[in-house]
């Protein structure tokens, strides 16, 4: 195992020196949290770099959703893709609403609008959809779909810091969208999150909500969280901001450099590539169709046995976790497209900073896969045995290529 390891991805730390001169001021003012000067100076900052009305700061973009969630109001039914990170599906779980998948378009991985419409019924109240790696979903169908049914529409726009389609910032679609600025994520307040909203009375709103509800020194008018960002949080922020184009720069580098050399590999598929219509360059999913030697599983564990950590995001699938599982609208024979993604997709490793030479690595090993070391053993039955490490899916592809 190889001791220089290349990870998934490594958060971008802006200078020390910026964020100190900023945790200075809070050292003086001993304003440390609750909306103090930095906050301010980072949310009113965030809403002109992002190109949209109103941001309400939060601690992560989990708190962010169920507080979107909250404040629509939504309880019933929320109908939502299978294939997202786990946050999407515990959020709608936690406001107690009633999780319903949808399945995805094969080629964007974002929810299927025709799927969701399949969906609907009179227990549900609203959409809440995902970008998925900053692909847009078809934001003109879910709206259209919303409006006819009287839903909410809510975007998990967690991955999409600085993405944009051709009339703007992703951010600016659905009745809210929430947006993370998770260290993984491409601009990164450590933890943190926002929620945009298109009114000042609903950013209000909001805000009260991530401050337990509270109005003023007598008045509580909600049943809030404390989902606030503190000072240091939006310290960070307000110095990273001045970085963050260089980074997406930095990072299309490296997201060109992935496709020049897959775009033409046999078996894999490139779902955003350079030029891709949200692109912020997050990610660089590939699937790992069938012609490929390999499954995905097992490039994986052969990436990450050469100390490269790619990641199978997402797997599990959502609809297959032990606490959804059972859910009606989790029935496999209803989500082809999410349980087909969460087989062959692998997100390969990306970050500003990532070395041409570790990135090298990962493409050799990938251009040139490791050749097949076995020969599939005739079992009894007519079963085929693969060797511990190799599943039934590498099996027929050894067949067709070295048996
Ligand atoms: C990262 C992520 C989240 C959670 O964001 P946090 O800020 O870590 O709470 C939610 N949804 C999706 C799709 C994500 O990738």
């Amino acid at each position: 195992m190889p001791d220089d390891i290349i990870y998934v991805t490594r958060p971008s730390l802006p200078p020390r020196e910026d964020v100190m001169s900023f945790l200075d001021e809070v050292w003086d003012s001993r304003f440390v949290t609750n909306g103090g000067p930095i906050h301010q100076r980072f949310e009113a900052a965030l809403a002109a770099y992002l190109d949209v009305p109103y941001v309400t700061l939060t601690a992560n973009a989990t708190l962010g959703c169920m507080l979107a969630l909250r404040h629509l109001g939504v309880t019933g039914e929320v109908i939502t893709p299978a294939f997202s990170f786990v946050a999407t599906a515990h959020a709608v779980n936690w406001v107690g609403a009633d999780l319903v998948f949808a399945d995805i378009d094969p080629v964007t991985l974002s929810i299927d609008p025709a799927d969701v419409e399949r969906r609907i019924t009179p227990k549900t109240r609203a959409i809440f959809a995902v970008h998925c790696y900053a692909n847009p979903c078809d934001t003109q169908a879910l709206a259209d779909i919303a409006k006819r049914h009287g839903l909410a529409l809510i975007y998990d726009a967690a991955h999409c810091f600085a993405a944009k389609d051709e009339g703007g910032s992703l951010l600016r679609h659905g009745d809210l969208s929430v947006v993370s600025f998770h260290a993984t994520k491409v601009f990164s307040t450590l933890e943190g999150g926002a929620i945009i909203s298109h009114d000042l009375e609903t950013k209000q709103a909001l805000d009260r909500l991530c401050n337990y509800g509270i109005v003023d020194e007598s008045n509580v008018d909600s049943v809030g969280l404390n989902a606030k960002m503190s000072e240091m949080h939006a310290a960070v922020g307000l110095a990273q901001l001045a970085h963050v184009d260089r980074d997406i720069a930095l990072r299309e580098q490296v997201v060109q450099r992935y496709w020049d050399r897959l775009k033409d590999v046999d078996g894999i598929r490139c779902i955003c590539p350079p030029d891709h219509p949200g692109r912020n360059n997050y990610a660089f999913p590939i699937v790992v169709e069938p012609d490929y030697p390999l499954s995905c599983r097992t490039l994986h564990e052969r990436l990450k046995e050469n100390g490269i950590h790619a990641r199978r995001y997402f797997y599990p699938l959502l609809s297959q976790l032990p606490m959804y599982r059972d859910l009606p609208s989790a029935d496999p024979q209803g989500l082809p497209q999410a349980i087909g993604a969460s087989k062959k997709v692998m997100c390969l490793p990306l970050y500003p900073d990532l070395a041409p030479e570790d990135q090298d690595r990962v493409l050799d090993m990938i251009c040139n896969p490791p050749a097949c070391d076995w020969a599939p053993q005739p079992y009894a039955f007519d079963v085929m045995q693969t060797p511990a490490g190799y599943i039934r899916e590498d099996l027929d592809r050894v067949q067709n290529s070295c048996a």
